[in-house]
């Protein structure tokens, strides 16, 4: 049987809230020997030039990704473009709609951390952004570790940032529809990010299936690093019942601050219809 190739659609660089720079997160991928490779920014396409000429030098395929971020109801959910076409207006347009709020959102958290004695949060949390147009709770989390109020970046998400705790601003993202039109008019599949990650019942998560595949949503990251074995299998059973492609990424974010390291994921179960089936 033929050897499937090392694919991994899914992490993030400088342009968002990575640590490394596109080129950087390419020459990694290439040593732990990622053979397709895709950027998918939050909201971001503005690495992708810089991934693709450095993947282009190391002969490794890249696949030009986004993660859009959208409110379905009260909670946030992300949804990974694959295989978009970045110079697209309209993707470009709705990108920059979403981005726009962030720096808002961003001086409301840092008076949110004031109020509980954490002061210079904006300008700390500025310290960490590459991209001026996106800024976004990671940063805040690295200075909140640099500061010592926490000794990582998780333990930030678990005192810090999150819904209940100091930090937290709700923001309205895209609405899944409008993720869903931008992807499309890109030309991309739209695939749900880390499905296990969301705070919905088994009913909830079913109904959002529904609503992404009856939108125009074609595939679901079943094999990720916030998944355990357990929840792979059971995204699995889903994709194959909602009939989606099914996908695998690290959502590598830095070296030191993510669980598992690009390319090295385990593979996607055989009787799954992979996203690169058409590729
Ligand atoms: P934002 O788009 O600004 O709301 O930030 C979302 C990002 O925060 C995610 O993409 C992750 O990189 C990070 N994040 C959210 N929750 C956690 C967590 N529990 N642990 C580590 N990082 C997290
Ligand atoms: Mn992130
Ligand atoms: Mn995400
Ligand atoms: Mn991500």
């Amino acid at each position: 049987m033929q050897r499937t190739p090392n694919y991994d659609l899914h992490c993030h660089s400088t342009a968002s809230d990575g640590l490394l720079a596109p080129a950087e997160l390419v020459r990694r991928a290439g040593v732990n020997g990622v053979e397709i490779l895709a950027l998918t920014d939050h909201d971001e396409l503005c690495g992708l030039a810089e991934a693709r000429a450095q993947a282009k030098v190391l002969g490794l395929r890249f696949v030009d990704g986004v993660e859009v971020s959208i409110s379905w109801g009260e909670i946030t959910i992300h949804v990974v473009g694959l295989n978009i076409d970045p110079d697209n207006q309209q993707l470009q347009q709705g990108l920059q709609s979403i981005r726009q709020g962030r720096a808002e959102r961003a001086k409301k958290m840092a008076q949110d951390l004031e109020r509980v004695g954490i002061p210079g949060s904006l300008e700390g949390a500025y310290a960490y952004v590459d991209n001026p147009n996106l800024i976004g709770r990671t940063h805040f989390a690295r200075f909140l570790v640099e500061k010592r109020y926490v000794n990582d970046v998780k333990s930030a998400f678990q005192h810090y940032l999150v819904s209940g705790k100091p930090g937290y601003v709700p923001h309205q993202w895209a609405t899944l529809a409008d993720a869903l039109s931008y992807i499309r008019a890109g030309g991309g599949i739209p695939v749900v990010a880390h499905p296990g990650r969301y705070k919905l019942s088994r009913t909830e998560m079913r109904r959002f299936l529904g609503e992404f595949r009856d939108g125009g949503g074609v595939g679901i990251e079943v094999v990720t690093s916030s998944h355990t074995p357990e929840q792979s299998l059971e995204y699995a059973i889903l994709a194959k019942e909602f009939g989606f492609l099914a996908s695998r990424g690290s959502d590598f974010h830095g070296p030191g601050e993510s669980r598992v390291d690009l390319g090295r994921l385990p593979d996607l179960a055989a009787d799954l219809k992979p996203v690169w089936h058409d590729w």
